[in-house]
């Protein structure tokens, strides 16, 4: 699988030999992505190649950082001690990410109460003008 940010500068890719894909509903991506919840793609780090392009990384907690272009902004993975040998690949990141269904909800104890009420929420085909 490949993978781009939004401006297409960095260029990678991950071997189809997922470990998990997770949505994560902690606080610490909450407040990091600015998103109700992120969804990542869980792959070991022997099988992400950057091919392309520069990411630039950022701590964001006393172990995890985050990397993302620094043309476009675009999360692309996280790395964190805690999980060695692991890098956490952003979904939206991947160019097939939309074909990849998450197995698993972490850090429910933090996840909006909303969440598990989307579906029952009006539905458009596209946004409301
Ligand atoms: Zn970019
Ligand atoms: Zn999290």
């Amino acid at each position: 699988m490949e993978g781009h940010c939004l401006c297409k500068q960095v260029h990678f890719s991950v071997s189809d030999d997922i470990v998990t894909v997770v949505n994560c509903h902690c606080n610490l991506c909450r407040k990091m992505n600015g998103s109700a919840f992120s969804t990542y793609v869980v792959v070991q780090e022997p099988q992400f190649h950057l091919l392309s392009g520069e990411v630039k990384s950022v701590q964001v907690s006393e172990n995890a950082s985050k990397q993302y272009c620094q043309h476009c902004g675009t999360p692309v993975y996280n790395k964190n001690p805690k999980l060695p040998g692991l890098t956490i690949v952003y979904l939206g990141a991947i160019d097939c990410g939309v074909n990849l269904t998450p197995v698993m909800n972490i850090y429910c104890e933090s996840q909006l109460n909303w969440v598990t009420e989307i579906a029952t929420l009006t539905h458009f085909e596209q946004g409301v003008s």
